[in-house]
């Protein structure tokens, strides 16, 4: 059984304590075959420390290392990441099950935030003014914080720490990675691939665990910020500890996406769209369509098409090139996923299309969950309640468009929504009028470009800064406002009991 260990201090370690005295171990499966393909360390307390250890020093050498010179490692890791693209997507497949061309756009937006962050002398450019008072200059610049962490989610085991560390490491910081333990081999290889590309030991580190790594690094006081992306649960956890322990947080949480349809939406469009942003990855990205609010007319025609696409679906492993949907991730996910689908129908919904209980020839033990449609759901039902994070779509019908807004607004998630429809005066409303961070208009999607910032809000979203963009540089840094002065002769001495004001 091949053994997924840590990656610290610029080396690969950990492997040859698997099965030692008190190593502990998660595993790691194939969810398209079910089988178990590698065992995961989980980090001790102890392997986080030494980790942070490293970074702390490695900070001290990257914080003074010129832009330019920082820059340079910026491209060439943008040069080995693109050169590696297939490569990636096929570790992203084999342990997460999306299919191929899912994974390498992953691996392409993630990239899109490494070119981001090659621009980072531009981005770190400060204020000056002179002559603010007489022969007073001020200006301001931004420092890295020190050593900082990303703790990130199984579903896009490349996308999402690469949100984080690019901006971190450009901006002087060193970076402490604890991806998901479901999928944790490509950080391990991203890890190669930053030494390739000349990044100093140490200043990328990858510790892989549970519960007891994250609370190691919530605790550690060498940590000064933390950013996790993962279910709102543990967000709220992560911002609490990390607040109570004084460092800065950000957290992403779970989510619950709708997109309206209105009557004047052109069906096929809207079905399109829907069955692509609800189906694909298995329905496990954040950024998922899980609820369909149709209002008005709309609704038998969106329930109509929605289900014509769900049933022409092609399921199956993520490595055949044939397969549209791979499995879900686990087989407890599997089983939460069925049982959510279960109760929906015995509340009272109407499984227009129902996807348990699916067999994918070939892959009779793989975690697959078939495309469900979930028709006449109200909002008291759990199958709306919960975020289900897989392949099913829900169908709600309201009489107006304010009332999908309020419907939207009531739910406790706030990532993202969508609107279908071919009137901007309803699409404007509609934009202005939900509490939501993300928003597409006749787009399913709308995860905002690298160099716009990612976040929902409400219980999407514990902290004040979103990821990557122009928030992801303010939260690896911090300002300073230097106020000078250089003495001359000709000027008057000024010293002064009262507070100093301008002169
Ligand atoms: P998760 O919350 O179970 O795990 C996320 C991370 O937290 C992992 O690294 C995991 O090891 C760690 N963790 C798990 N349990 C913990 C505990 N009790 N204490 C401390 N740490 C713990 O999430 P997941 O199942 O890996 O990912 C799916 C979730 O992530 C969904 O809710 C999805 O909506 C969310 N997500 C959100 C965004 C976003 O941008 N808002 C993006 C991707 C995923």
């Amino acid at each position: 059984m091949r053994t997924i260990g840590h990656w610290v201090g610029g080396r690969a370690v950990g492997e040859s304590a698997a099965g030692g005295e008190g190593s502990r171990t998660s595993p790691v499966w194939n969810p398209a075959t079910g089988a178990q393909q590698a065992q995961v360390l989980l980090a001790s307390t102890g392997d986080v420390q030494a980790a942070v250890r490293s970074a702390a020093a490695a900070f001290e050498e990257w914080s003074q290392t010129s832009l330019s010179r920082r820059a340079k490692v910026m491209f060439a890791f943008r040069e080995l990441v693109n050169a590696n693209v297939d490569r990636l997507a096929e570790m992203i497949t084999d342990e997460h099950g999306k299919v191929l061309s899912d994974a390498r756009g992953e691996v392409q937006r993630g990239l899109e935030v490494i070119e981001f962050a090659c621009g980072i002398p531009q981005l770190l450019k400060g204020e000056y003014s002179d002559q603010v008072s007489t022969g007073v200059d001020m200006f301001s610049f931004r420092e890295p914080l020190g050593v900082v962490a990303g703790i990130t989610p199984f579903n896009f085991p490349v996308m999402v720490p690469m949100w984080m560390y690019p901006v971190a490491i450009a901006c002087g910081n060193a970076f402490v990675l604890k991806p998901s333990e479901r999928d944790p081999s490509p950080s391990l290889f991203v890890a190669e691939l930053w030494k390739q590309a000349g990044l100093p030991d140490g200043v990328f580190s990858v510790v892989n665990g549970d519960k007891e790594a994250v609370d190691a690094i919530l605790g550690d006081p060498l940590i000064a910020a933390v950013s996790f992306v993962g279910s709102t649960p543990i967000a709220r956890y992560i911002h609490q500890h990390a607040s109570a322990n004084g460092k800065r947080v950000q957290a992403l949480g779970g989510a619950k996406n709708h997109a309206i349809v209105l009557p004047d939406a052109d069906v096929d469009f809207a079905a399109d769209h829907l069955a692509a942003a609800a189906f694909g990855s298995a329905g496990e990205r954040c950024m998922a369509i899980s609820a369909t609010v149709a209002v008005g007319g709309a609704a038998d025609a969106v329930v109509k098409a929605v289900s014509t696409r769900a049933e022409a679906v092609k399921v199956g492993s993520g490595r055949d090139a044939g397969s549209e949907m791979g499995p879900v991730i686990t087989k407890q996910a599997q089983e939460r996923i069925t049982r959510l689908i279960g109760s929906g129908a015995d509340e009272g919904a109407r499984l227009a299309v129902d996807g348990r209980g699916l067999q994918v020839p070939g892959y009779e033990q793989g975690f697959f969950v078939g495309p469900t449609v979930v028709d006449e759901v109200r909002p008291e039902m759990d199958v709306y309640r919960e975020e289900i994070f897989g392949p099913v779509l829900s169908v709600l019908r309201v009489d107006t468009v304010d009332e999908a807004i309020a419907l939207i607004n009531a739910n406790p998630y706030g990532n993202g929504t969508a609107i279908f429809t071919n009137s901007g005066e309803a699409a404007r409303r509609f934009q202005r009028g939900v509490k939501i961070g993300m928003i597409g208009i006749n787009v399913p999607i709308p995860v905002p470009m690298a160099f716009y910032s990612f976040g929902g809000w409400k219980d999407s979203l514990f902290g004040d800064k979103h990821v990557h963009g122009p928030e992801g540089v303010s939260f690896y840094t911090r300002a300073k406002v230097v106020t000078a002065r250089w003495p001359h002769v000709e000027h008057p001495a000024d010293a002064s009991f009262s507070f100093p004001t301008s002169r």
